[in-house]
């Protein structure tokens, strides 16, 4: 199973991309994941990255495409896999076709999760993580059974990102709408768009997934 999970920042990829990849035995590639990740190592690039991503704007192409060029090589994706946070732009959106096409491996389905914007803000102020293991929480939506320990993994630090601030929440969502929104009439046409409605809540929203992608596999 070959599929992207697009939306807002903050429409519920991430947190729906956990259960995926547990139901499917698929890895989730999360792009925010993998710059957060150059981010925290120090290096150069890293401290490049952070200012572009704290910005609110998006990180050039050509470092997001052989990104993920790379971790589609990778041994794990092989059954499959789960993009989170990639394509963002045509660009993007064009050469993943291309890649895919080398491969002989086509994506599946490409899931929208539809979210209203003011929605996405109070979600994107209130989310935060483990520290430990990146379980994804929200202060109203979706705490841990025990209140101050991770679900997954018992740990009891969290943390919140930098860039869910509420002024670059605003510039982040221009970039959705101005770069990445245009891909959906994209996948529309290629025949690989479904569109759930990502406000209801969490749990209703991965019933939908998983049948949409049981649908995928009937059609496959
Ligand atoms: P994305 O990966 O698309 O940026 P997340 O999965 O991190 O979004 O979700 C943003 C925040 O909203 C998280 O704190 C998450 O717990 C919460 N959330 C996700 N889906 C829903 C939903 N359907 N209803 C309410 N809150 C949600
Ligand atoms: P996310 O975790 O998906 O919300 O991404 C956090 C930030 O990382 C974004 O606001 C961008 O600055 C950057 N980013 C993540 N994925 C991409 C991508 N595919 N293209 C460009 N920038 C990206």
């Amino acid at each position: 199973m070959r599929l992207i999970l697009l939306g807002p920042p903050g429409a519920g990829k991430g947190t729906q991309a956990e259960v995926i990849q547990q139901a499917f035995s698929i890895p989730k590639l999360s792009t925010g994941d993998m710059l957060r990740a150059e981010v925290a190592s120090g290096s150069g690039l890293g401290k490049k990255l952070q200012e572009v991503m704290s910005s609110g704007q998006l990180v050039s192409d050509e470092i997001m495409i052989e990104l993920i060029r790379s971790r589609l090589g990778q041994n794990d994706c092989a059954k499959g896999y789960i993009l989170d946070g990639f394509p963002r732009t045509h660009a993007q959106a064009e050469a993943l076709d291309v890649m895919l096409d080398a491969l002989g491996a086509p994506l599946d389905v490409v899931i929208e999760l539809k979210v209203d914007d003011a929605a996405l803000v109070a979600r994107i102020a209130g989310r935060y993580s483990c520290t430990n293991c990146g379980a994804g929480y929200h202060d109203a939506f979706k705490q841990p059974a025990k209140l101050g320990v991770c679900d997954q993994c018992g740990s009891t630090e969290f943390s919140r990102r930098a860039d869910d601030s509420a002024e670059t929440v605003s510039k982040r969502l221009l970039a959705y709408h101005a770069q990445t929104a245009p891909l959906l009439p994209y996948y529309h046409q290629h025949g690989l768009l479904k569109t759930l409605d990502g406000m209801a809540p969490i749990g209703v929203v991965t019933d939908e997934i998983l049948k949409t992608l049981q649908a995928a596999l009937v059609a496959a």
